[in-house]
């Protein structure tokens, strides 16, 4: 068989532990042997971060910008233990914060969905697609333990020296405090961030704040994306037959619950951390989540939802057998594959992405999975395969599906 052309590369993040195994299985496995594989390696890999002072992190973001698509492996943040375990020049920041920051992206995740594994609200049919603005209010905050009786007050000063003062409380005993922002600019890229991507994958999006208690910042919100909106994108959601709408979050939780999936949430910074981790546990687990950063600009980044799997890493280093789930991992890479299938126009790239998606989704929908998995699922015998014999379980379904077309 005659290989798959690529004409752009992708830019590819290699990362760490037992992700980055699995990374090599899924090339060698499932994307080399049918596609001439254009790539620009980036590794980032915890060694080489420190090697390189973290610059190859900066660099592998920069490509992203310049090439538009890129796929990522889990990568460890170090932590105090990390620095021992890798004799760390430095705590290097988080990757993915780092990625981030440079592509002003917001993240988008979607659950997997495969018979058998049943979410827990009985009427959720679809993926429901969760957009959490990734930058301030909460995690960005100031926060003060008043001792004692005082005055608290908010005080803006412009830089020309004039002043707006708001009285926060006149306490008069002990408490606390906190100052939050967010900016316009980051607002409104989070808002193109949403609409584009509803486009993209023509689904409806909502959005939710609490407009009516937080009656200035909240509300900034609501009016940024309506503006946007209205200017921008009004006329291709209705061309597509999708509808945005706004409704406060304590709706938008109820019609959540109610609705049968198959819409994209977008939901502010703390909103979006909580929610994320509902809809994971009530469609599955992490290991069945897709995840992109879209930025503003239209670059993607595509990667698994979950991290490096130390404790599988650990047995595996030990010459155990693991049996990691690998499908979020794949998925990451057809996400990719067909994104730069669609932007090069090159249709056989996008249809091979598509027929991947397809052979992980029946290889478990036939009873071939791996352990994590099989406790998810309710296919009553299923085979429980290790790392490297489910994938190539899944090489063989493809081959089937190519064949067969
Ligand atoms: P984790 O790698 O997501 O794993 C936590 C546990 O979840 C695993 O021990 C395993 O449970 C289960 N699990 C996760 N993914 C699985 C898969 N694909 N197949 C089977 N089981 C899976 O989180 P962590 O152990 O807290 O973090 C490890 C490292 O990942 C950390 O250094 C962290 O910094 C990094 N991290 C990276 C990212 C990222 O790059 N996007 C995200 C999160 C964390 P059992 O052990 O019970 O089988
Ligand atoms: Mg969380």
């Amino acid at each position: 068989m005659e290989r798959i052309k690529m004409t752009t590369p992708l830019v590819e993040m290699d990362g760490d532990e037992m992700t980055r195994i699995l990374w090599q299985m899924i090339k060698e496995e499932l994307i080399l042997p049918y596609v001439d594989l254009k790539t620009e390696y980036y590794d980032l890999g915890l060694e080489n971060r420190n090697a390189t002072d973290d610059q190859v992190t900066v660099d592998s973001a920069n490509a992203t910008r310049k090439y538009g698509v890129a796929v990522k492996c889990a990568t460890i943040t170090p932590n105090g233990a990390r620095m021992k375990e890798y004799s760390l020049k430095e705590m290097w920041k988080s990757p993915n914060g780092t990625i981030r920051a440079i592509l002003d992206g917001t993240v988008f995740r979607a659950p997997i969905l495969v018979k058998g594994i049943v979410p827990y609200v009985s009427n959720w049919k679809k993926p429901i697609t969760i957009a959490r603005h990734a930058y301030g209010d909460v995690y960005k905050n100031t926060e003060i333990k008043v001792p004692g009786a005082g005055r608290a007050e908010l005080v803006f000063t412009a830089e020309d020296g004039t002043e707006i003062r708001e009285l926060i409380h006149d306490f008069e005993g002990a408490g606390i405090l906190q100052g939050i922002h967010n900016t316009e600019q980051s607002i409104s890229s989070f808002a193109r961030a949403c609409f584009g991507y509803a486009v993209d994958t023509k689904q409806d999006l909502w959005f939710s704040t609490k407009d009516t208690i937080s009656k200035k910042y909240d509300h900034t919100f609501k009016d940024i994306f309506q503006e946007i909106y209205d200017a921008e994108y009004k006329k291709k959601f209705e061309e597509l037959g999708i509808e945005y709408f706004y409704t406060l979050i304590d709706d938008a939780v109820a019609r959540v619950i109610r609705s049968e999936g198959g819409f994209i949430w977008a939901c502010k910074n703390y909103d979006g951390d909580v929610m994320s981790d509902m809809v994971a546990t009530a469609y599955g687990d992490l290991s069945m989540m897709t995840s992109v950063l879209v930025s503003p600009s239209g670059a993607y980044e595509y990667e698994a939802a979950h991290g490096t799997v130390q404790r599988h890493y650990y047995k595996h280093l030990k010459g155990e057998e693991t049996s990691t789930n690998s499908i979020a991992t794949i998925f990451a890479w057809t996400g990719a594959l067909r994104k730069r299938g669609e932007l090069d126009g090159n249709e056989e790239l996008t249809a091979f992405a598509k027929k991947l998606e397809q052979a992980c989704v029946k290889t478990v929908e036939d009873g071939k999975m791996t352990k994590s998995l099989s406790l998810i699922s309710s296919c009553e015998n299923p085979v429980i395969l290790n790392s490297l014999d489910f994938i190539r379980a899944i090489r063989e379904t493809l081959a089937g599906l190519l064949d067969n077309h």
